[in-house]
């Protein structure tokens, strides 16, 4: 596993530069553009976004905010067959959750349609693209091998007038899908694959989310991409690693259009431990039913994360501290959450909760009296006052912090032995009251009155303090405990024969029915708590009024916290 690019140390704006924006100084520097820096967002809309793309666009409008330039938000879509409006609405939510603001600068690939045909005519004009017949199989088997040269299609040299006579028939419909391409006529024995004679155009007779069954051939992603940057003026094209490759070609379409020069810049992709980012395997996912929805709280997408509970912030600072990288690496996901609990560290309020109920008794607690007993809010934020429990004879406690017979290091509650009721009293267990099958119905319970919390003589010091709820007061929550989707730190190393769904965590999900303390709430939807002793929480869109729901967003345990000392 390895760190962030960038040293923790340096973080904020003290940080040293990356890369990324050295040259962007440099650029500044020279006054190329004018000193213009201008950045995109380039989403194809095939799925929901994830948090490599979160990645991605923290740095686009990032730098965009840090230069005074501006970012725009690109739909790239030119496959019809994969990209549809629901994922266009969900990634405009995205971003705008993330906190950036495209402006009025909300643009598609496909409104560049007409260009992008003008561009193609250019080319076949200049002899630099030409209409070809052969079948898809037979173009990737001529183009040859990284240590072999491709074969020259017997198309390549069809004249002009031949060409853009081809390529309008294609456009009008009069051939089929697969039938014909237009490709660009660089070179067949270049070392780089990409630049032999690569397809610009394909035909594909189906109707496009926004155009409709006005086109029936489509740019590809080589043909579309540059050609968009350079119509909107994009002075830093800023992508993943892969596209490093393309770049050559990139540039090649640039000199021969005698369009706007952008700049294309590759970064390594942010990579996770215990996550798959690819989009198809998510949708795999989703389609086979292994989790609830693109927005399940497990998912890696930037909905499922925000159902999680995670916070804008928490994630812009995740991705700052992730830096910017040259060559690919592995982040630990517990960098992710480390982000999250220092977010809602400070600002989650905080209430004592049960999930795995268990009675107790108080049997020299008078019956039918009650008593209020107060808590800070958030020991983080003074300001925000206090939490008041009704305290009573009886109380809900975690089964787990109780042992019949505890080991060495068990502090908690045990036959014979004290621990404080948070907040309140401390307390002794005297008995243990079983069913039938031997599992613990009650615990009962002596309390010492002279201890109360905050009193004077409340300072007599017992091993732990131990959260409840007052039965009498008690109110039943469902809570979903959410735990890593894969048990594998990369799921996609699996047994000969698997795939990365053999990795599943089998116990990534699961339910519980607690009780939180009655007279709180209505939790707004996506609302942050701390329970305490617990971990951090939200309330869960499926929530009603009658019973809340709440989702795990981390547990209080910070494993980053702890490999950051060692390390
Ligand atoms: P996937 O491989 O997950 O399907 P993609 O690259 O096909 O993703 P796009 O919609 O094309 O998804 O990506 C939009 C932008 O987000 C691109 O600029 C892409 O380089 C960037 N991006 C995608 N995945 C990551 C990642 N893991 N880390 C950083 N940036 C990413
Ligand atoms: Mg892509």
């Amino acid at each position: 596993m390895e760190k962030p690019a960038e040293n923790e140390k340096t973080k904020g704006n003290s940080r040293s530069l990356n890369f990324i924006e050295q040259i962007i100084e440099e650029d500044i520097r020279n006054n190329k553009n004018e000193g213009r820096v201008h950045t995109r967002f380039p989403p194809e809309p095939n799925g929901y976004l994830h948090i490599g793309h979160a990645k991605s666009i923290c740095l686009n409008f990032g730098i965009a905010e840090k230069y005074n330039g501006l970012c725009n938000l690109r739909f790239d879509d030119t496959n019809p067959l994969t990209e549809n409006v629901e994922f266009v609405d969900s990634i405009k939510e995205d971003v705008r959750w993330l906190g950036y603001d495209w402006g009025d600068r909300l643009y598609f690939a496909s409104d560049y349609f007409e260009r992008f045909y003008e561009f193609a005519v250019f080319l076949i004009k200049k002899g630099k693209a030409y209409v070809c017949d052969l079948t898809p199989g037979q173009i990737a088997e001529g183009r040859g091998t990284p240590t072999r040269p491709g074969r020259e299609s017997p198309y390549r040299n069809r004249s002009v007038e031949e060409n853009l006579r081809l390529f309008s028939q294609m456009r009008e419909g009069m051939y089929g899908n697969g039938e014909k391409v237009l490709r660009a006529k660089i070179d067949m024995a270049s070392p780089n694959m990409h630049m032999r004679d690569p397809v610009m155009y394909r035909i594909i007779h189906t109707d496009h989310h926004r155009t409709g069954n006005k086109w029936c051939i489509y740019p590809t992603y080589d043909f579309a991409h540059g050609q968009s940057d350079s119509i909107e003026k994009i002075t830093h094209s800023l992508c993943t690693l892969e596209f490093e490759v393309h770049r050559p070609l990139y540039d090649w379409f640039i000199k021969e259009l005698e369009i706007f020069p952008s700049r294309q810049i590759e970064f390594a992709r942010l990579e996770l431990s215990y996550t798959i980012m690819s989009k198809r395997k998510l949708l795999q996912l989703v389609e086979e039913g292994y989790v609830m929805g693109w927005d399940d709280p497990r998912m890696p997408t930037i909905c499922g994360l925000r159902r999680r509970g995670f916070t804008p912030e928490s994630i812009r600072t995740f991705s700052e501290k992730v830096g910017v990288a040259k060559r690919d690496n592995i982040i630990d996901v517990a960098l992710l959450e480390h982000s999250i609990r220092e977010d809602l560290n400070k600002r989650a309020p905080r209430m004592m909760t049960v999930i795995n109920p268990v009675k107790l008794v108080i049997t020299n607690y008078p019956e039918g009296e009650t008593e209020e007993v107060e808590a800070p809010l958030n020991p983080e934020m003074p300001e925000a006052g206090e939490r008041k429990y009704n305290f009573s004879r009886e109380v809900y406690i975690e089964r787990e912090d109780f042992m019949e017979e505890p080991p060495g290091k068990f502090f908690r509650l045990a036959p014979g032995r004290e621990v404080r009721l948070k907040y309140a009293y401390i307390i002794k267990c005297e008995e243990v009251v079983k069913n039938e099958y031997g599992e613990i119905t009650e615990i009962r319970c002596v309390y010492d009155p002279e201890t109360r919390s905050g009193s004077s003589k409340s300072n007599r010091k017992v091993k732990s303090a131990i959260h409840w709820v007052s039965v009498d007061h008690a109110k039943p929550v469902e809570i979903r405990l959410f735990d890593r989707l894969f048990n594998k730190e990369d799921p996609d190393d699996t047994e000969e024969g698997k795939d990365f769904k053999s990795n599943i965590n089998p116990e990534s999900l699961k339910v519980m029915e607690g009780y939180i303390p009655s007279g709180t709430g209505p939790f707004k939807p996506l609302e942050k708590i701390q329970f305490e002793r617990l971990g951090y929480f939200c309330a869960d869109p499926d929530s009603t009024r009658e019973k809340p729901v709440f989702n795990r967003t981390a547990t209080l345990k910070d494993t980053w916290a702890k490999i950051k000392n060692k390390g």
